[in-house]
């Protein structure tokens, strides 16, 4: 095995033939840009990121728009992207900037962004790194995966003792020229070579100081944590209640599951028709049909979630419509945060798998 030395050199070596140099936060690399892609990247890939972030910053060209932005045209742009909680926390963490003297508008260290939330250290790196040239390192997952290959780190990436020797390794890697280039190289090595499935190590800058592809143990690092228990099923049933071409949305808890984005109400599966819908202000006198879609199953990190559409009809809209912070009708097609599965609920056609057809609830 060849010296583990250069490290960076031969990472950026290969990044300047194979690297990707046309993602739109390269053009310009701005701390705003730079600071909204990382948000966006943190568990999502870079070619998924890449149309939400041209609709974002086309809508929010700066901080100072993000700052003054409705909250539900944040979320609505963020749609589809899930783990809403960043969108909220960019949002506020734009209103902070947005405060700061204009000088100062953007922390030039590790630590000034570590402070706004939504960011952490490998977050806070990246952007220092890119948007200012500075020495700072990253650890996201690309990342991890290269260094606990290439040093053969022992222990479960999430223990504490794996973590301190990663961020001591990507500290030691991390060059004093070309940091920028070399942080997207990084990532751009974990995306493309050594990913997480078939490594392909024969196309890789630094298979000869590799130390798992000397023991052709690369499929053992990184460690993975110990096995949780099993994943859980949890079963919901939702309301789309259509009243012409509007329907009835609820927004959701700040906090769980697509906090703060608007859905078609949800309710206990046991909780009786003909009182959970006069508690949405539905006059049962109204309601022309009401249909059990077929459940569909939508998978989140921790648990699976089996949907239970209801489809209800009305005649006419409630003659009193509550509509306000909690609950609204809206058109299919308004600017609205809405999770991918809400947006699948209110999808102008309905599932056509219908499990029971009922004329009155
Ligand atoms: Fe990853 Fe293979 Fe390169 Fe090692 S040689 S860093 S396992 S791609």
């Amino acid at each position: 095995m060849a010296k583990d030395d250069d490290f960076a050199g031969r990472v950026l070596a290969w990044w300047d033939v194979h690297g990707r140099k046309d993602l739109p936060w390269q053009h310009p690399r701005t701390p705003y840009r730079v600071w909204v892609s990382e948000v966006m990247l943190q568990q999502t890939r870079a070619n998924t990121v890449v149309p939400y972030f041209e609709r974002f910053v086309a809508a929010f060209p700066t901080v100072h728009d993000l700052a003054s932005a409705d909250p539900d045209r944040v979320l609505h742009l963020w749609s589809g992207l899930g783990y809403y909680a960043r969108a909220r926390n960019l949002h506020e963490a734009a209103r902070r900037l947005a405060a700061r003297p204009a000088t100062d508008a953007f922390p030039r260290e590790v630590a000034g962004w570590m402070e706004l939330p939504g960011v952490g250290r490998s977050t806070a790196g990246a952007v220092v790194a890119q948007a200012f040239g500075e020495r700072a390192s990253i650890l996201d997952a690309n990342v991890r995966r290269v260094l606990a290959r290439h040093h053969r780190v022992e222990g479960s990436v999430a223990s504490s003792s794996a973590q301190t020797e990663l961020w001591r390794l990507a500290e030691h890697h991390t060059p004093t020229q070309r940091v920028a280039d070399y942080t997207q190289a990084i990532m751009d090595l974990g995306a493309t070579v050594c990913r997480s499935a078939k490594p392909i190590c024969d196309a890789c800058p630094v298979q000869d100081t590799c130390a798992a592809h000397a023991t052709g143990e690369e499929a053992q690092f990184p460690h993975r944590s110990p096995r949780k228990s099993a994943r859980r099923l949890e079963r919901r049933r939702f309301f789309v209640i259509t009243a012409g071409d509007l329907v009835l949305l609820e927004k959701r808890p700040a906090n769980g599951v697509w906090g703060g984005l608007w859905s078609p109400p949800e309710r206990r599966e046991d909780e009786p028709l003909d009182e959970c819908l006069p508690r949405l202000g539905v006059e049962l006198a109204t309601v022309a049909e009401t249909t059990h879609a077929a459940p569909f199953r939508h998978g989140f990190s921790h648990y699976d979630l089996d949907v239970l559409p209801v489809y209800v009809h009305l005649t006419r809209l409630p003659a009193e419509v509550r509509d306000g912070a909690s609950l609204r009708w809206a058109r299919r097609d308004d600017a609205l945060g809405l999770s991918a599965v809400a947006a699948k609920l209110i999808a102008p056609t309905e599932p056509t798998q219908r499990s029971l057809l009922e004329t009155d609830p």
